[in-house]
């Protein structure tokens, strides 16, 4: 017999699975009252997921033929007018140096790009036209892509602190902002986990990258523009974006993201598979809370990706709603499965967040992680529970003139399943 995969349930309770659509101990387990889990007989390979957690609604413009398509389609002409740029993706963060080429274009739509904004205060999402000036690589450099995940680990060794701030710049409070921090502070003693961490926070940044147009440095801007033969002053407003040069490193970015966030998910499915009892609670925990965040910053993007297809005619209002609508439900869905295994694994036997109070040395074994689990309790119960967040589902509200959409909040979600009774 082939082997097969053993289904989650079989693996968390740590009995002998067997084949079939749904294996002989979920069958018997299934007309026995109250024993299931939630979890159904699944197989599913966590990296398996990618292709829900990034849809090909988000992926497939960066697909190479896509981005051949689109430069046959509106670049008439290559200069030989280079330009070196200097491109950030939010304030405080270090730039990537690109050379570019000045192009003539076939029609307009590479010399205008929306940019979307939020207004702190209303929580309205706002989509500004601007100009875009003519700028490209001729050739994209497989090789290149290394650059572009130096770019990421720098962020990620050297400036989280400013990350964190342009990254939850439009949330409405601190929550966010302060656990990503707390997260931050994190040492963790393994090498394996060390690496787990890192990983989750090189996901938080690629996804924030996707989410965000990358501008060219304030200070360089004149400088660099002036240099093109199509230049007029005046035209071109502060966070200027070359909209093919910034569609192209997305190429690279898209690539990484699917690579790091499956890497993530491998690394989580090892941590559920094999770990016993409490061992990598704080690792799985931030894993779980890393994607969480980063599916929240997905969601959002995939709004905005579908809103900017409405406003270019690519489809209509209705169907760019109902397809990120879908889309991130399906988002939810299979992250629920996840946060369940969670819930299954640890929840049972070791819930240091809600037993915060309770002395985890023992299992725990890490100062840091204890007082880290601690935070992150006070935290939860300042904001959340007291909030009253429990019954509802929360959900942002991503407001346009015309348009309200929705992204479901999947941190507070998977914070407060702790206090859920398991
Ligand atoms: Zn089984
Ligand atoms: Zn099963």
């Amino acid at each position: 017999m082939r082997k097969v995969v053993a289904c989650w349930h079989c693996v968390l309770q740590r009995d002998k699975c067997g084949p079939g659509d749904t294996c002989d101990r979920c069958l018997k387990r299934s007309q026995r009252p109250n024993a299931e889990c939630g979890l159904g007989c699944s197989r599913v390979r966590l990296w398996e997921l990618v292709s829900s957690f990034l849809p090909s609604i988000m992926t497939s413009m960066h697909e190479n033929s896509q981005l051949t398509n689109f430069v046959a389609l509106h670049i008439r002409q290559w200069s030989n007018v280079e330009v070196t740029l200097r491109l950030t993706c939010g304030q405080g963060l270090p730039y990537i140096s690109c050379k570019v080429y000045e192009f003539a274009p076939k029609t307009q739509e590479l010399l205008q790009q929306f940019q979307y904004t939020t207004d702190t205060r209303t929580g309205k999402c706002i989509r500004v036209q601007k100009s875009s000036p003519p700028l490209g690589m001729i050739q994209l450099n497989h090789k290149d892509e290394q650059r572009y995940d130096r770019y990421i680990n720098d962020i990620v060794d050297n400036y989280l602190g400013p990350f964190a701030y342009a990254c939850f710049a439009e949330e409405q409070n601190d929550f966010q902002r302060t656990l990503f921090l707390m997260m931050a502070r994190l040492r963790p003693k393994a090498d394996d986990e060390v690496k787990l961490l890192k990983e989750v926070f090189r996901l938080i940044v690629v996804t924030y990258i996707m989410g965000h147009t990358l501008t060219i440095q304030e200070e360089t801007k004149e400088q660099s523009l002036r240099q093109l033969r199509s230049y007029i002053p005046g035209v071109y407003a502060s966070f200027c974006s070359p909209r093919m040069t910034n569609r192209q490193l997305k190429y690279f970015f898209c690539r990484l993201h699917q690579t790091i966030m499956t890497n993530v998910l491998n690394k989580l499915q090892q941590i559920f598979k094999s770990s016993k009892g409490c061992d990598k609670w704080t690792s799985a925990f931030c894993a779980v809370l890393g994607l969480a965040m980063a599916h929240e910053d997905n969601q959002k993007t995939i709004h905005l990706v579908t809103q900017t297809k409405a406003a270019s005619h690519e489809m209509s209002v209705q169907d760019a709603e109902a397809q990120s609508d879908a889309t991130c439900e399906d988002i939810d869905g299979k992250f629920s499965f996840i946060m369940g295994i969670f819930r299954w694994k640890y929840n049972r036997g070791y819930n240091p967040l809600r037993d915060s109070e309770q002395d985890w040395m023992s299992k725990l074994k890490d100062p840091g992680a204890i007082q880290f689990a601690r935070e992150v309790s006070i935290l939860v119960r300042e904001n959340i529970l007291a909030a009253d967040y429990l019954n509802r589902r929360q959900r942002i509200k991503i407001c346009t003139a015309n348009q309200t959409q929705y992204t479901s909040r999947l941190v507070a979600q998977f914070l407060l399943s702790f206090w859920l009774p398991s």
